[in-house]
């Protein structure tokens, strides 16, 4: 196919895609935007306050590879989400924003881990998404967003801006539309079974899919590594708690009265294994903190 017919098909399917996403009322009015990288290193973008629902296929915005207008009309505002994310992730052909309401919902909760925004609830979410990381909220237009997806250093292709909406990379815009609609009906799971003690895959159960499908979990370094057998100490897992605290990370997993880890492990709602998982990541994300305060220091 040559470079132009291919620009043209993509240019379809762009509105395509578009309109098959704001008729299922998945970003209202003119938000959302999508964005396909081209061959010459240039890239097609929707335009700014253009409704997904009816784009024109010869008005998207031609950028060239450094981001300069072409062609088309004026790009979306969000361009530098998109810009991020092509920037760390490599492999990145397509990226699909939309404001989409249970995603928008989920990233507002309190107990959501910034690195694993989702627990592992169906193996669809884990082999289309992976992990979601979730970026704090910053005002509409703020640079200071872009900047945090590149802080992710592209191990995420899923990621959830809080009080806005998910940026989902693919490989192609197929691929970058579908993960988005799994994190979106994945966030839909969760808000239903939301305080009712669901049962979510296991470790084991994970893990199988790493190893069958080829899942990467940027996150969960448990899920290549063996699994301990040791358990953290009530003080390891206090202390985890604290520093993260103090760190103003990750606390909201941490239950008002904190009780013993055996007590924990077997209370619900949270259950053995979910538990198991969140004082890991409490463990590591502690021992983080502690490097970053000693690098703060040095
Ligand atoms: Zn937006």
């Amino acid at each position: 196919m040559t470079a132009m017919s291919n620009e043209t098909r993509l240019r379809e399917d762009i509105c395509r895609f578009g309109r098959s996403l704001f008729e299922r009322g998945l970003t209202p009015g003119s938000s959302g935007n999508i964005s396909v990288k081209l061959d010459d290193g240039g890239w097609l973008v929707t335009p700014t306050n253009a409704s997904l629902g009816f784009l024109d296929p010869a008005k998207l915005s031609r950028l060239d590879s450094r981001g300069r207008l072409v062609s088309g009309d004026a790009p979306t505002k969000e361009v530098p989400l998109h810009t991020a994310l092509y920037d760390t992730r490599g492999s990145a052909r397509a990226i699909v924003h939309l404001h989409s309401t249970h995603s928008v919902a989920l990233s507002m909760l309190p107990e959501i881990d910034p690195r694993a925004a989702l627990p592992p609830m169906t193996a669809y979410y884990l082999m289309k998404c992976g992990a979601t990381a979730l970026v704090p909220y910053y005002r509409p237009g703020d640079p200071a967003v872009a900047d945090a997806i590149k802080g992710l250093a592209g191990k995420y292709s899923s990621v959830l801006l809080a009080n806005h909406g998910p940026v989902v990379a693919g490989d192609t815009l197929e691929a970058a539309v579908f993960a988005t609609e799994e994190l979106e009906e994945t966030a839909k799971l969760y808000l239903l079974l939301r305080g009712m003690n669901p049962r979510y895959l296991s470790a084991e159960q994970v893990m199988d899919l790493v190893k069958v499908f080829g899942v990467t979990l940027p996150e969960h370094g448990h899920a290549h590594a063996p699994p301990t057998t040791e358990r953290p100490t009530d003080a390891e897992v206090e202390a985890a708690a604290r520093v993260l605290d103090k760190a103003g990370r990750h606390h909201h997993w941490w239950p008002k009265s904190i009780k013993s880890y055996d007590q924990m492990a077997k209370t619900d709602p949270i259950g053995k294994d979910e538990f198991e998982a969140i004082v890991e990541r409490m463990l590591i994300a502690a021992s983080e903190a502690k490097r970053d305060a000693d690098d703060n220091t040095s």
